[in-house]
């Protein structure tokens, strides 16, 4: 009997279920609308095992998703070459810390759990490509994490060129380091104007018809390509346990929606806690408090300033509101929380979290303190604390020691053009480019 492999519909309800690798390629549906899977592989037990590592695991479940569109050794391939860093699981332990595990998602190349689906995806999209023969342009604004995993993960990939935005001198040293890091394939742009500046740039770029012959992609959280690697590591850290709660760190919920997937494909996960910093629309939500919108405000965990998740429409057509509220905690988790739990970790346990994991961290702590349950928690590390030095200090009074990776950004070439902060002179280099 042949499998059935998933096909992907909007969330908004208009068309038909396409295929994997058109969802991949267009990213948003013509509706407007995000893609979703119609049905979600189920997790058999036999596929938790940790046997040939993180990409071994990946290198069994992929198939499941993809089998019919790509073949299983260029799947195994794949998973190889994306995955080939670490992905730990450490118990914490000390206090009231025991029992609670850091999943360690911040050990690919731009240090941060954004390099997973980064990766993937950049892989995925230049096979579907080469077998169109076609080229395309893969442009981003970005002000921090995204950008560089884009960056990374898609040079030197066939058929693809990157072009990157960001706001000259408005992100920190080691992030601007990370984007304009030279890459083969890759144009970094300091653009003279703001982050809003960029993206009303790439939205307009997308509209212009003059660049209707220059294929464009933007690569962003809302790509279906994303969500499906971001659901492995809930696989790869629950294997072995029972029963889990995991806490995650959340912006864009693109991280939650992964390991959404992974329980509607049966892993045996008790509860989410969806740790939110100020931007809080999704606790909110979850409480009761409606789905206005709301303005994003700033704070240490920046990666997570989102006023409006992108991906809670998605969750919405994944599952019930009632489903959601039993199976998702939420938690608002303030700045001098989010310092203090760093503090707090590090006092009792020794480890060192970023800001973002911190959040996740606190969570984590109400939840148990909540549940009386005595359920491992598994809290995900989304960033690395060595690409937030000076929070770190301000939270322990020490910076954190850099990882290789990133003491190595500092000796190798850069490459950077200044801009406009005008689709006129954007569109020259599109359009010249190819
Ligand atoms: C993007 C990001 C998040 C939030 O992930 P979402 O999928 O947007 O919820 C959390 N932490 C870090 C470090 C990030 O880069």
């Amino acid at each position: 009997m042949s499998q059935i492999y998933p096909r992907y519909t909007s969330t908004r309800g208009g068309g038909v279920a396409v295929s994997f690798e058109e969802a991949l390629l267009k990213g948003l549906a013509p509706d407007g609308g995000l893609y979703v899977p119609d049905r979600v592989p189920a997790i058999e037990p036999g596929l938790l095992q940790k046997s040939g590592g993180f990409a071994g695991m990946a290198a069994r479940v992929l198939p499941r998703w993809l089998g019919g569109e790509v073949p299983e050794e260029s799947l195994i391939a794949l998973a190889e070459d994306a995955f080939d860093f670490d992905v730990p699981v450490v118990p914490l332990e000390g206090g009231e810390w025991n029992g609670v595990y850091v999943l360690e998602l911040f050990h690919g190349p731009t240090l941060s759990f954004k390099d997973f689906g980064a990766r993937t995806m950049a892989r995925l999209m230049s096979h579907f490509l080469r077998g169109r023969n076609e080229r395309l342009t893969i442009l981003v604004a970005t002000s921090g994490d995204t950008g560089s995993a884009v960056a990374d993960g898609f040079a030197g990939q066939e058929n693809i060129d990157v072009v990157l935005l960001y706001p000259g001198g408005q992100v920190s040293p080691v992030q601007e380091r990370q984007l304009i890091a030279e890459r083969p394939g890759v144009q970094a742009f300091a653009v003279q104007g703001t982050f809003d500046d960029c993206q009303r740039m790439v939205k307009e770029a997308f509209l212009d018809p003059e660049l209707t012959g220059v294929r464009l992609s933007s690569a962003n959280s809302i790509n279906i390509g994303r969500l499906i690697p971001q659901s492995l590591y809930y696989l790869w850290a629950a294997a072995g346990f029972d029963e889990v709660v995991f806490s995650v760190p959340s912006g864009n919920l693109g991280d939650l929606t992964g390991g959404v997937l992974a329980w509607l494909g049966g892993l045996p996960v008790r509860r989410f806690v969806a740790a939110h910093n100020r931007n809080d629309f999704f606790p909110r939500f979850l409480a009761g408090e409606g789905d206005q919108y709301r303005d994003s405000v700033r704070t240490l965990s920046n990666a997570m300033d989102v006023g409006v998740p992108s991906n809670f429409e998605r969750l919405r057509a994944l599952v019930s509101e009632d489903e959601m509220r039993r199976q998702i905690r939420g938690a608002i988790i303030t700045d001098p929380e989010t310092l203090a739990t760093m503090r707090k970790v590090y006092d009792e346990t020794g480890y060192v979290a970023d800001p973002h994991t911190a959040v996740g961290l606190e969570a984590a702590r109400r939840y148990r303190a909540e549940a009386r349950e005595s359920l491992p928690v598994i809290v995900l590390s989304t960033a690395h604390p060595a690409k937030f030095p000076e929070t770190v200090r301000e939270a322990l009074g020490h910076e954190p020691a850099a990882p290789a990776r990133l003491a190595a950004l500092w000796e190798t070439p850069t490459s950077v053009l200044p801009l406009a902060p005008d689709v006129t002179a954007l569109k020259e280099h599109l359009l010249v480019a190819r």
